[in-house]
């Protein structure tokens, strides 16, 4: 029996199942489009000038292209990009092309119905193929993300190659890591040396081009490609010498490193009424003490990486 120190029994828990609604009630919550914009156009005038889109999933959202346009209104901001997994995004490529989306980085690994199904546990592969299509049409730049797992969807990698073939595409693929909520150990792990291997093992010609400054990514071509091929050495963390990233999570947590918990809660700060100038001064502040790389970011962490990336966005 549960009794507190003032000796009444406790026995009624209140489950709260979603922090999601339908209703806006302006009593109950702020209007979290303004605070994203007010957040980001502060971030702007610190020198952020590129924004990537992400979540959970974005297009969830049902105000979200009401926000991009007011992303895309604002002064600072040069390119506004998104990763989405596609499912709901193929109606709204147009609008996107309006609103002047830089990039979408589109999440998908397997081309395989049943091998997309076991991976996402729902049966969408054809809107999100249908996403991609719709992309293509537009012009709007696409990368098409793989997290790719022995005996999971490692036969699959030369099938996902195949898309560059024809597609101006740029296929990459990524390392798991243990952000998946339980923290399980990575025990399908396949590290970007044995996806190359496996890459190589059909396209022997595969050649290293030059990477965009700050890339995540290691890239490939294989001649007579139109498109190109990359790898993410995300559990190796290979790239963090140049990393040029900050993070804020659905919850407002600031992360200056993926691996790390959170330095501070910005959506708590601005709802406790910081100016922006204020607000400035924490973010620069928090920047001041960011680790080297992802494994010291790690080794300063209080708790074990387990949590999902939903709750990062990648
Ligand atoms: N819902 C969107 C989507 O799926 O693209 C955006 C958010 S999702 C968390 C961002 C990216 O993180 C996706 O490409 C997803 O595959 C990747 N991701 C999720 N969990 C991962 C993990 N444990 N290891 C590596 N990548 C992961
Ligand atoms: Fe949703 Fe995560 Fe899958 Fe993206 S990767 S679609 S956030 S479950």
């Amino acid at each position: 029996m549960l009794i507190d120190n003032h000796g009444r029994p406790i026995n009624y828990l209140r489950l709260a199942v979603t922090d999601r609604c339908n209703l806006r009630c302006f009593y109950c919550m702020p209007h979290e489009g303004e605070e994203m914009i007010r957040l980001v156009g502060v971030l702007s005038e610190m020198g952020i000038s590129k924004v990537r889109i992400t979540g959970g999933e974005p297009f969830v959202r049902r105000d979200l292209m009401q926000f991009l346009w007011h992303l895309s209104e604002l002064e600072g901001i040069k390119k506004i990009n998104i990763t989405t997994n596609g499912v709901l995004t193929a109606p709204l490529v147009p609008e996107l092309k309006k609103i002047g989306i830089n990039s979408v980085n589109l999440s998908l690994d397997s081309l395989d119905r049943q091998r997309f199904y076991e991976m996402t546990r729902r049966d969408e592969l054809p809107k999100v193929l249908a996403t991609l299509n719709a992309l293509l049409e537009h012009e709007i730049p696409v990368k098409i993300n793989s997290v790719i797992m022995a005996q999971k969807n490692d036969e699959d990698i030369l099938s996902m190659v195949e898309l560059a073939r024809d597609k101006n595409v740029s296929v990459r693929f990524i390392e798991e890591m243990p952000f998946n909520g339980e923290g399980l150990k990575l025990e399908n792990f396949m590290s970007y040396h044995k996806i190359i291997e496996k890459i190589k093992s059909k396209y022997p010609d595969l050649y290293k081009i030059e990477d965009e400054p700050n890339s995540t990514s290691y890239n490939y071509q294989i001649p007579n490609f139109k498109g190109n091929i990359g790898v993410i050495a995300a559990f190796s963390r290979t790239f963090c010498g140049t990393c040029n990233r900050i993070r804020v999570t659905p919850t407002g947590v600031f992360k200056t490193c993926l691996y790390d918990e959170g330095v501070m809660n910005i959506k708590d700060l601005m709802r406790s009424g910081l100016s922006d100038e204020a607000l400035k001064q924490h973010i620069y502040q928090a920047l001041q003490n960011r680790a080297k790389d992802g494994f010291e970011a790690e080794a300063r962490r209080s708790t074990l990486v387990t949590e999902s990336m939903t709750t990062i966005g990648g």
